[in-house]
């Protein structure tokens, strides 16, 4: 198993699936922030610049796609990748989220074995596109 301690910017506003997107990425080392709404990602986003943001798709407010072009329009933000993390699984979703400027797509329920390499090869990949 390897380490990370990248920091990972959590963006869910349901209790459970929060808890248990921290306790994996935390169990695999990797270093975590949370916020429950867009409003408060994008201002924890924009002062503590994370590896990656994993963003709920449907949130009360703003909703993670808006969030997302909002990240992107600002200088601070517009280079950190953004995965969506959706409960959304239906026939061209993958295609709509990429094209909407998403790194990547992981359909919840996560996959406890599967998500940190999940993540790690969403940090790999953006760091090799620059
Ligand atoms: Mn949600």
């Amino acid at each position: 198993m390897t380490v990370s301690d990248e920091l990972v910017l959590i963006i869910e506003d349901n209790d459970k699936n929060l808890k248990l997107v921290r306790d994996v990425l935390q169990i695999n080392g990797f270093r975590t922030l949370e916020a429950v709404d867009a409003e408060s990602g994008i201002e924890l986003a924009d002062d503590r610049h994370p590896d990656v943001i994993l963003m709920d798709i449907q949130l009360p407010g703003m909703d993670g796609t808006e969030a997302l072009a909002h990240l992107r329009s600002q200088p601070r933000t517009a280079d950190i990748p953004v995965v969506a993390v959706t409960a959304f699984a239906m026939a061209g979703d993958a295609e709509r989220f990429k094209a909407a400027g998403f790194d990547g797509y992981i359909t919840k329920p996560i996959s406890v074995r599967e998500f940190p390499d999940q993540v790690r090869g969403v940090l790999t990949g953006s760091q090799q596109g620059r």
